[in-house]
């Protein structure tokens, strides 16, 4: 992060503007929207600078700059556009310990002004730290549809009422929960449509609801790429008490769960388990019995290759609500951003997945059924046993041209896909660096990549690896 963002007290602070142009003009309608007291300094100052400054409470000063303009300000904002005044400017500010902000030129900044979207007191700010100022709109615009006219008046509501309900629901874990039912249900919509007494009779029901147990989400996170998400993963994620996660969780979509909620690893390599299976069930169980709302966060989707049906039959034994949110599995996102279709009229009518880790030290497939024409395989955790995949599909009569694709990171932005033939495969490993995690996909579909990779504009990296 290049900067922290923080929302100042301005209110009748003073605050110093050295310049008295147009830019000058447009910082300063911010600062006094903040209710700052505006002390401008400049030789000339434009009348409608000015008359700001005078309706602000503060004053205009017709001179060149100099230090003592500054005794008594908490801010300095810098627009003059001559370098040696912003130099001596920010200089003076520093000695002083005063926060500087010079128009334009970054380097001389302590702080910048970020694009703001001003629904009182709702206001988001956003910066491109001054990369992408056409971005930062475009970001603008679009929170700008999310957050409706009334959310400051539903805010200023809900503030009003925050000590009664304080009082009323003393848990703090069952207290975020109404809060949420509150943002999310009825009462919110009546306080957007304006209506705010039957607002309050509706909330009045809310404290009646039962909140004792709380809840399980088991949500499939996607192959990483945090793009990925369904909108109902990410909303669940916003109102988790804990979360549990595996290894395959990319740390971008961590990034999007809740700050304040507990986060516990339980994650499992090859062959060693930092948390056996049936211990992470009970756990589930445990933590919603104590009123937690529970995110059990998947790579993939839950149900392939996830052991997620495992963990919600003991939640249902034990009489706990869930739900379960499907994600992208592995196959499809690597297959997307790897150009590689998983069927096509052409070349497949059928794909089957396939968990090929190995059991004692071998595959253990029914190879002979594996062999259909026009079947795309794919294999999931089949990194260790890939030579003998390759090795065993030929000896059942796979033709050795077979084209095959590994696709390593899918999604992710360190993604490569190496492709080879079932012949060729086994040699090209042994002289590779391969980066986990890594997905199989077998048969003429993978001829594809070569002309479908290229152009498309979702992969990540065009970096074939070969
Ligand atoms: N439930 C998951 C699969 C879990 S099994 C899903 O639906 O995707 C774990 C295997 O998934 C890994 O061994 C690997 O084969 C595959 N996998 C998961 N994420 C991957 C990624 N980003 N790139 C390539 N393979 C991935």
């Amino acid at each position: 992060m290049d900067y922290l963002p923080v929302f100042m007290q301005l209110r009748d602070r003073a605050v110093v503007v050295v310049g008295g142009g147009k830019v000058a003009l447009r910082k300063s309608e911010l600062l006094v929207r903040a209710g700052a007291q505006l002390h401008v300094v400049a030789p000339a100052v434009i009348p409608e600078l000015a008359e700001l400054a005078r309706a602000s409470g503060g004053s205009v000063c017709l001179e060149p700059f100099h230090e003592t303009h500054l005794a008594t300000q908490s801010l300095v904002l810098v627009a003059t556009g001559i370098e040696e005044v912003d130099l001596a400017v920010c200089a003076a500010a520093r000695a002083l310990r005063i926060p500087v902000n010079v128009a334009d030129v970054p380097e001389l900044c302590d702080f910048i002004l970020p694009s703001i979207l001003d629904r009182s007191p709702v206001i988001a700010a956003f910066s491109t730290g001054g990369r992408a100022p056409v971005l930062a709109r475009r970001i603008r615009a679009q929170l700008e549809t999310l957050m409706p006219e009334g959310v400051g008046r539903l805010a200023a509501y809900l503030g009003a009422r925050r000590p009664r309900i304080r009082a009323a629901v003393p848990d703090a874990a069952m207290r975020l929960r109404l809060w949420e039912r509150l943002v999310d249900g009825p009462v919110a919509e009546r306080v957007l449509a304006g209506d705010e007494v039957a607002a309050d009779a509706l909330m009045a029901r809310e404290f009646e609801a039962d909140t004792s147990c709380g809840e399980v989400f088991l949500v499939g996170a996607g192959p990483g790429d945090p793009d990925l998400l369904t909108f109902r993963a990410f909303r669940l994620m916003q109102s988790a008490d804990v979360v549990l996660f595996d290894r395959l969780v990319s740390d971008a979509v961590l990034d999007l769960v809740r700050r304040d909620a507990e986060r516990i690893y339980v994650g499992k390599r090859r062959g060693e388990h930092t948390l056996p299976q049936p211990d992470i069930n009970r756990l589930l169980v445990d933590l919603a019995r104590e009123g937690k709302r529970v995110l059990r966060l998947k790579g993939g989707d839950p149900f392939i290759f996830g052991r997620g049906g495992e963990e919600i039959e003991q939640l249902a034994a034990e009489g706990i609500p869930f739900q379960v949110v499907p994600g992208i599995s592995a196959a499809n996102g690597c297959a997307a951003y790897a150009g590689i279709p998983l069927t096509h009229r052409d070349h497949a009518q059928s794909v089957r997945f396939i968990a090929g880790h190995l059991r004692d030290g071998t595959v253990d497939l029914d190879w002979a059924a594996l062999l259909q024409p026009r079947e795309t395989l794919v294999f999931y955790m089949g990194r260790v046993g890939l030579p003998q995949i390759c090795e065993r599909l030929v000896a059942h009569g796979a033709d050795p041209a077979t084209p095959i694709a590994l696709v390593q990171q899918g999604t992710l932005p360190g993604q490569r896909v190496l492709v080879s033939t079932l012949r060729d495969m086994p040699g090209l490993l042994l002289n590779t660096d391969i980066r986990g995690p890594t997905l199989t996909i077998v048969g003429s579909v993978v001829s594809l990549h070569d002309q479908l990779s290229w152009f498309q504009s979702s992969s990540r990296t065009r970096d074939d690896g070969i």
